[in-house]
């Protein structure tokens, strides 16, 4: 149906329009490589997605006023409600349920326009077909695949991995369900020697059946702690599947917008899978599986372990002129980045040199800590990356960890079986002094005992990171004022 805009403008005012909102990602993109242009960049980016949405709305006149009134309504609630009572832990479950309902999405519009080719002219092309097949497993896949991950990640769904043959069967199955029925929809009606009709239609949702069933087998299987990388990954295939509609559709802003997914969630899952200095077929077969018992913990901590108190901080604090604080996910989990950024501005305000080592998968989601740290208004410039970092640790008179475990352990470089061996890691210990703030020894994401703890210059200093970092200031202001 031609809307308002066709009757009065030709065709290329539709692609100008299209190709203006991919330009505009394409640079909120460039903008959000560094986080003193994101917040431009996220703009342009929604603008071109608005542009986009609404131009196609006026073009096609495809919803009635009414009903898009009630879907801005009930998504912009939604969102709003999302923006504010999400904790930023929790983002990336709620990034994987966005790409679960991305990846839906497509596989649902490539296959109601199959419907609608089939009820019109009947003629299904094999571009048309074939783009259909591919969205429709791609995006099945990542609904259920994200919709599992998601609920791994808030504890819904068992986190432990879990390999089995039969799971493995299981698989294979679905896959291969999945592909015989895209090939049936593809090769009709050359091959039965019909003609396509509405009959052919249940071929498709097989397709999406089979492939449902392989998202819940392909991520069940991995262990609830490889979950950021699933969702990035995913994110990459939500992109792929909004693409290949975008085919099925012939309308190139679609293609664009999911092809720019599709690649920026493929990179960044490669990034994550270096900095883990893992592949992603471990990620996916192989399962991370650090769990040292009691006893190995013991053998590495006992008598060896100086505890501090955050007087004894304080007077390391007053005579340091160089001091590196290096967070974690504890520091995310007990939201102390304020607390930081106070003791921060009082060390500079006495002419102390501080910065930030920030290890790139330090949290549980890439740029976890530059976002907090961020929040609390530290300057960019402070958060330093690891290899600009590392070099500079036996210059520095202190290194404060808050929070970080497995970012700071040396067994990466030692303990060539231990789940961690060779990440890159901050090498803190080069450092004179380091005080560790945790709440006790207990081993992070990786599940292994970290040997930095029980280093002759390593002092623990025991407690919830906000509390431990409030009576830092509150000290230092004490013994300043
Ligand atoms: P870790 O998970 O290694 O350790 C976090 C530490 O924080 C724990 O040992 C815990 O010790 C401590 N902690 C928890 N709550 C608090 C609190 N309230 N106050 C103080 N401390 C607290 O975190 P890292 O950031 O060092 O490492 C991240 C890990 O996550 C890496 O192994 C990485 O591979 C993995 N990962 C990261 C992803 C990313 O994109 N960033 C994605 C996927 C995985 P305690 O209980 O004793 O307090």
């Amino acid at each position: 149906m031609a809307g308002i805009l066709a009757q009065q403008l030709p065709e290329q005012a539709l692609q100008f329009a299209y190709l203006v909102s991919g330009i505009m990602f394409i640079q909120g993109l460039r903008d959000m490589t560094h986080p003193r242009t994101a917040t431009r960049g996220n703009l342009i980016s929604s603008g071109g997605m608005f542009l986009a949405v609404a131009v196609t709305i006026l073009w096609f006149e495809i919803l009635t006023p009414a009903i898009l009134a009630a879907g801005l309504l009930i998504g912009g609630v939604v969102g709003a409600y999302l923006a504010v009572a999400v904790e930023t832990t929790e983002m990336p479950q709620l990034v994987g349920l966005f790409n679960g309902f991305g990846g839906g999405a497509s596989a649902v519009v490539a296959g109601a326009e199959l419907v609608d080719v089939l009820a019109g002219s009947g003629d299904l092309g094999v571009g048309l077909t074939a783009s259909a097949a591919i969205a429709a497993i791609i995006g099945s896949v990542t609904f259920s695949g994200s919709f599992v991950a998601s609920g791994k990640l808030h504890g819904i769904v068992g986190e432990s991995p879990v390999s089995t043959n039969v799971g493995h069967a299981l698989k294979v199955t679905f896959l291969g369900v999945a592909l015989v029925a895209g090939a049936v929809l593809v090769v009709q009606p050359s091959l039965f020697g019909g003609v396509p009709t509405a009959e052919w239609v249940p071929v498709y949702w097989v397709i999406v059946a089979a492939a449902l069933l392989l998202g819940i087998f392909l991520v069940v299987p991995i262990g609830g702690a490889d979950m950021p990388v699933v969702i990035s990954l995913l994110n990459s295939y939500s992109g792929l599947a909004a693409a290949t509609t975008g085919f099925v559709l012939n309308n190139t802003v679609l293609i664009i917008a999911g092809t720019l997914v599709g690649a920026a969630g493929m990179i960044l899952t490669i990034i994550m899978c270096e900095s883990m200095n893992r592949s992603l077929a471990n990620v996916f077969f192989g399962g991370l599986g650090g769990d040292d018992t009691a006893e190995e913990m013991e053998d590495i901590y006992e008598g060896q372990i100086t505890e501090t108190s955050p007087e004894e901080v304080t007077m390391l604090l007053e005579t340091a002129e160089r001091v590196v604080i290096v967070p974690g996910y504890g520091m995310a989990v007990a939201q102390a980045q304020h607390a930081v950024a106070e003791l921060v501005d009082l060390l500079e305000d006495s002419g102390v040199d501080v910065e930030f080592g920030i290890h790139p998968v330090a949290g549980r989601m890439p740029g976890h800590m530059n976002a907090l740290l961020a929040e609390a208004d530290v300057p960019y410039d402070k958060m330093r990356e690891l290899e600009e970092v590392n070099p500079t640790f036996s210059q520095t008179d202190l290194v404060i960890v808050t929070g970080a475990n497995d970012v700071v352990n040396p067994r990466a470089n030692e303990d060539d079986d231990s789940p961690i061996a060779g990440m890159p890691i901050l090498n803190v210990e080069d450092a004179r002094h380091v005080v560790v703030n945790k709440r006790s020894l207990s081993p992070g994401f990786s599940g292994i005992a970290n040997p930095l703890f029980a280093r002759d210059n390593t002092s623990m200093l025991f407690g919830d990171a906000k509390a431990s970092m409030q009576s830092l200031v509150n000290e230092y202001k004490e013994s300043n004022s």
